[in-house]
């Protein structure tokens, strides 16, 4: 088993919160899908084109593709692997890109999940972080997508936004459950550095939604989400039965990944390769060598650290014969060390040989998988 990602960093502007590598500039578009073929070709061994089971086009926003430009990346994809194995193919779409006549191209091309940044359902939160739809348009992007033929859709919100107030944030969680999709993810609001939304605090500009306003935001959401027939599946991501996202839980499980185009990381199972970070030197090393990356043998204990991490996130939590199995006694001891205390607290419980969070311990979630880590 293994999946593609595929990173497509064109966006038609930049939204102040975000940190991802995207450019507003498209001319290099087409240049850029000829690299991700070849890229794709050089490298598809890493992973084996007969083990591939997901692919996720994902940015920046896809959904700048014109339908000439996501078909000829789609089927040289299919000439390339075995595609009849595909179980899983997403891709994000902003909502005013949606339309009818693009998604069924979507759909006829082999795409079967649509993820779409929504954020919120007030219009003055969607403005004063630059996003570019509206409330309605994402409601309508949602009817269209159904329409469409594609109902595995999965849409993304945030809480702690600038203007936002609880009474808002159950405003458009409620929206969000009456579109009745199978899979929301909900982030936190990070003021990263280097962003708009960073220096706009830095200048009083804004100001940050309080940590316990948030903390009331996130307990909202999973009540509600709950109440509304969602498994709360991984600390940002709730699904309705048979829906969890099955290619980040490929990343959840350490699955192989082959990841291509700018700023794109892939994993081997042993090794992890980064490409860098800007379109430029991206297809110049292409076109120079064949390939982008730098790569990074990991040691075990950061192998064993990315484990605890991811997998403590999930309702499925830490299987501790795994491990054992994976790390060895040094590491499977210190994890049974530091987990006690939280075992002892509430914060995580242990049965059937695997530690989960409880509630109370999604709350300090940060904190307890720092503890649970190894610094060698
Ligand atoms: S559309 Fe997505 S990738 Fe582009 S700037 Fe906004 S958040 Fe970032």
């Amino acid at each position: 088993m293994a999946g593609i990602y595929i990173h497509i960093p064109f966006c038609k502007k930049r939204c102040i919160y975000c940190d991802f590598y995207s450019t507003t500039d498209n001319r290099r578009c087409s240049s850029y899908i000829d690299t991700l073929c070849k890229e794709l070709l050089t490298r598809i061994n890493e992973v084996g084109k007969d083990q591939i089971h997901t692919i996720y086009i994902g940015g920046g926003t896809p959904s700048q593709l014109s339908i000439d430009q996501l078909s000829l990346l789609i089927n040289f994809i299919k000439s390339s692997i075995d595609f009849a194995k595909i179980e899983e193919f997403t891709i994000e779409v902003n909502p005013d890109d949606v339309t009818l006549e693009y998604i069924k191209a979507c759909y006829s091309l082999g795409i079967n999940r649509i993820s779409m940044g929504i954020q919120s359902f007030v219009d003055n939160e969607l403005q004063i972080i630059n996003r570019r739809h509206n409330a309605k348009q994402a409601e309508d992007a949602v009817i269209l997508i159904k329409q469409a033929g594609i109902t595995n859709i999965s849409i993304d919100l945030i809480y702690g936004l600038p203007l936002q107030t609880t009474e808002s944030w159950v405003y458009s969680i409620e929206n969000a459950i009456k579109l009745n999709v199978p899979h929301i993810s909900c982030y936190n609001l990070s003021y990263e550095e280097g962003t708009t939304l960073y220096n706009m605090r830095e200048k009083g500009e804004i100001v940050e939604c309080g940590e316990d306003t948030c903390i009331e935001m996130y307990e909202i959401l999973v009540s509600k989400l709950k109440k509304a027939g969602y498994e709360h599946y991984e600390i940002s991501n709730f699904a309705k039965t048979g829906y969890y996202s099955r290619h980040n839980s490929n990343y959840w499980n350490m699955t192989p990944y082959l990841g291509l185009g700018a700023s794109a990381h892939s994993f081997d199972g042993k090794t992890r390769r980064y490409n860098p970070a800007t379109i430029h030197e991206y297809m110049q090393k292409i076109v120079d060598s064949g390939v982008a990356y730098e790569e990074e043998e990991e040691t075990k204990y950061e192998q064993y650290n990315e484990y605890v991490m991811i997998n403590l996130r999930t309702m499925w939590g830490i299987n501790l014969k795994k491990v054992q199995e994976l790390f060895g006694s040094e590491l499977y001891d210190h994890l049974i060390k530091y987990s006690r205390k939280f075992i002892t607290s509430g914060e995580i419980k242990e049965s059937d040989k695997t530690i989960n969070l409880t509630e109370k311990g999604i709350m300090i979630s940060d904190y307890i998988i720092r503890t649970l880590m190894i610094v060698p």
